[in-house]
């Protein structure tokens, strides 16, 4: 049982099911590693009562009260980040490496740059961990035999970070980039400029949507991107999941929920999971008696109005639509990266979007047109002049939390030798 310190020493948020908000402050402060309870009111006596507001239906909800009584109501992430102390300005005017994403290749760069005394800033949209934050354990990241969850490593790698001088800039997204010798410009969304050296984008990728119709308004109220896992706590034993995919991040999605709701179903386009996914999740799902694949069949509709009511699965062999009651529906289809800003620099993408770098900016073993150097682009870097990539965004990346901690580091190798003049 719990102890009623540890309790004190939690965010408490209060609001409704199906509140968009309340999703994403639980996002939010879970990914962050930040110990909260979400407290669901469902009547307006409990809205009144725990919450002190007017109803169920008062605009000041969800209410947050943080462990020293401060009470944000129906706050903005900016007025999270505030209290949490975490919001801040660049304080030079000029850094050695910008970073742009502070998941695992992000945070990684950070380290190595701080660590070996460049004056380093990290710039992230949302909060620490990346695609890796929103899984519950990582099993297969070297040094944890028993699984680290992707908030703690997270956690664990910006307080590394920090301890070495990087600068974070959280809940801040790059948006506009200029490049010149020696020299970049970030252009934040909330007009801030941050002038760098070198650059290392690590913004990984976004998760891909199933365009459906309904799906933004039913987003975080009932349809969730990615493995939830800040929601499987709030799941009953009576509660029917539904995930989307079937790679291993859908896999572990579906393992983590079975071990609290009632039914766990798998969406799958393909024949089966073999191809997709490791054998060991294989080995467990097949062994989990309340999780369920339904093969060759992908969500074709929503249904709910001010929450997820019920999705319709059609099977694509025969066509046959099925209606299944649910208020959760979790969608892990991978990820686009979003780089559509590399194009207005004339930075070289694949067709997805990805960033080329290295020895794939080749053709018939001549360098990329305009490349204005003596020596060829590096390893990670991009056809402009330092500007790296690094994880998941570089074009032909392995997509895994080690590949891309491992890229990051790299990166931080070669913008050394750029910085050097080399
Ligand atoms: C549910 C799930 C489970 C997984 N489990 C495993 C596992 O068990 N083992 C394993 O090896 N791999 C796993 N993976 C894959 C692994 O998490 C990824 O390969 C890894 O996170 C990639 O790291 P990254 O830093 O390149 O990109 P990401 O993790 O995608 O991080 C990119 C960061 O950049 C930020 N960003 C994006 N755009 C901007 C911008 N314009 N400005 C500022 N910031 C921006 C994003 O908010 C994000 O924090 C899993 C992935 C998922 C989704």
């Amino acid at each position: 049982m719990e102890s009623a310190e540890h309790n004190q020493n939690r965010v408490k948020i209060y609001g409704t099911a199906g509140s968009p908000l309340g999703y994403m402050i639980r996002d939010f402060l879970h990914r962050s590693d930040i110990p909260f309870e979400w407290v669901e009111l469902r009547s307006d006596d409990d809205a009144t009562g725990l919450a002190g507001v007017s109803g169920l239906l008062d605009r000041r909800l969800p209410v947050c009260v943080f462990p020293d009584g401060t009470r944000l109501e129906c706050p903005t992430m900016r007025q999270i980040l505030e209290k949490l102390g975490w919001f801040r300005d660049p304080s030079r005017t000029q850094y050695d490496v910008a970073i742009y994403g502070a998941g695992p290749a992000g945070l990684s760069a950070a380290v190595y740059a701080a660590t070996e005394g460049l004056a380093t800033v990290v710039v992230e949209r949302w909060t620490v961990g990346g695609q890796a934050g929103s899984t519950s354990k990582i099993e297969n990241y070297l040094g944890f035999p028993q699984g680290i969850s992707g908030a703690e490593l997270a956690q664990r790698a910006r307080e590394q970070a920090c301890r070495f001088g990087a600068e974070l800039l959280i809940g801040r997204e790059g948006v506009r980039g200029e490049f010149m010798p020696g020299k970049g410009v970030g252009y934040l969304a909330d007009g801030t400029r941050i002038v760098a050296r070198a650059t290392i984008c690590a913004t990984g990728v976004a998760y891909r949507r199933l365009d459906l119709p309904g799906e933004d308004r039913l987003l975080g109220a009932g349809v969730y991107y990615g493995a939830g896992a800040s929601e499987a706590a709030l799941c009953r034993s009576t509660d029917e999941i539904f995930i989307v995919g079937g790679g291993n991040s859908a896999g572990q999605a579906a393992m983590h929920f079975s071990r609290a709701a009632g039914s766990v179903t798998m969406v799958v386009r393909g024949a089966s999971l073999k191809e997709t996914i490791s054998q060991y999740l294989i080995d467990r799902i097949q062994s989990s008696p309340n999780i369920r694949v339904f093969t060759h069949s992908e969500v074709t509709a929503l249904e709910g109005n001010r929450m997820l009511e019920a999705i319709f699965v059609t099977n694509r062999l025969t066509g046959q639509q099925q209606r299944f009651a649910t208020r959760w529906l979790f969608v892990c289809i991978g990820g686009v990266p979003r780089t559509e800003w590399a194009e207005e620099v004339g930075i070289e993408r694949d067709e997805a979007g990805y960033l080329i770098t290295g020895p794939d900016l080749f053709q018939q073993f001549k360098p990329p047109a305009h490349w204005p150097l003596d020596r060829t682009p590096y390893y990670l870097e991009t056809n402009v002049p330092g500007v790296f990539a690094a994880g998941d965004v570089r074009h032909g990346s392995v997509k895994r939390c080690a590949s891309a901690v491992g890229e990051g580091a790299m990166a931080v190798a070669f913008v050394h030798r750029y910085l050097a003049g080399g």
